[in-house]
């Protein structure tokens, strides 16, 4: 505990820690960043907090939490096909822990820099911990990619594999038996639970190709019931084709629940009418697995081996009062 002061704190551990943009002419220091958007090009935004024990253990590595808070919301911003731009961020501390912020920003910058985000200004206050995190983004004007665009015959696709966050936080509270699975294993559910990979370059090329797109933020089944609603359509899916991995499998008897239902995800789902369906196939070869079809009817239905099966749940709900 020291009694550095907010400027300071600012000064040392939040200023200059990531690349420097042109579009940036105030950045952190003054009353308000000013900031210069290209011609044409719309301003995507999307804000996210994430509070102690709600959204992350007490015991979390701050180097992780720094590159979870930023991850989150460049997720937002690949869900949209959006190029980052800057982020302002809101701390706040219980106390100012020269150790943890350290790393806590360490975790943060690396994240950045990999994206060529800017930070550029935010707010420190002390209470209990938690940290927001406000991304802006630049997509052409008319071309982002959207909830509403699915149309029936499109094809669903989501990126990478489905469920490990939930088996890592599951570890972690030692509800899954580590004996079971490699050391690797385990670590692989731990980073896809601490440091999940926002699939910012999936979003950008799917620009132009995908008819509608969202990040699993709360779940599969809820985030499509997102696109299905907002676009008047329904779903079929394709349970044995869920991309689940090898560790999930390992570690967890309920990896295809997980994969359904579980949140905190930060893949991409997204739809692609079948005319793209080529070029979407060649240009992320590997990096996304098909999972169903748009029907043209209400709500998902589940198909395993071909065959229609009943499965009830929801993701994950802040304020939900049961299921
Ligand atoms: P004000 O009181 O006018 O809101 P502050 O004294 O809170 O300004 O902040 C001073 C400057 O430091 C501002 O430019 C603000 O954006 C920046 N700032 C404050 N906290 C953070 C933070 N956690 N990360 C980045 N910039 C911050
Ligand atoms: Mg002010």
């Amino acid at each position: 505990m020291s009694a550095l002061s907010e400027f300071s704190l600012i000064k040392q551990y939040f200023e200059d820690i990531t690349t420097e943009r042109s579009d940036v002419i105030l950045g952190i220091g003054d009353d308000c960043a000013l900031l210069k958007c290209p011609e044409g090009q719309q301003l995507a935004v999307s804000i996210d907090t994430l509070v102690e024990s709600i959204h992350f253990l007490p015991d979390v590595d701050p180097g992780s939490l720094g590159h979870k808070s930023l991850a989150v919301g460049l997720s937002d911003l690949a869900a949209m096909g959006a190029t980052p731009a800057w982020f302002t961020l809101a701390l706040t501390l219980p106390e100012v822990d020269q150790q943890w912020l350290a790393a806590f920003s360490k975790g943060l910058a690396c994240l950045a820099k990999q994206h060529n985000i800017a930070l550029v200004g935010g707010d420190t206050c002390r209470g209990p911990l938690s940290i927001s995190i406000q991304v802006h983004g630049f997509v052409n004007a008319g071309d982002s990619l959207r909830r509403d665009g699915a149309k029936k015959g499109d094809l669903i696709y989501v990126t990478g594999s489905l469920g490990d966050a939930a088996g890592g936080l599951a570890m972690k509270q030692g509800k899954l038996t580590k004996g079971i699975g490699s050391e690797v294993e385990v670590n692989f559910l731990y980073q896809r639970l601490e440091q999940p990979t926002p699939r910012v370059g999936v979003g950008q090329m799917l620009v132009g190709l995908a008819s509608a797109a969202i990040d699993i933020s709360d779940g599969l089944v809820a985030d499509l019931g997102h696109i299905l609603h907002k676009s008047g359509v329904g779903a079929q899916l394709d349970i044995e084709d869920l991309p689940i991995s090898t560790a999930l499998s390992t570690l967890s008897t309920e990896a295809e629940h997980l994969a359904l239902y579980a949140g905190d995800n930060y893949e991409l789902c997204f739809t692609v009418p079948p005319k793209h369906n080529d070029q979407v196939q060649k240009k992320l070869k590997g990096q996304c697995t098909r999972i169903g079809t748009i029907t043209g009817d209400d709500g998902i239905v589940f198909f395993k081996n071909k065959k229609l099966i009943k499965l009830s749940g929801l993701g994950y709900e802040h304020f939900s009062t049961g299921r």
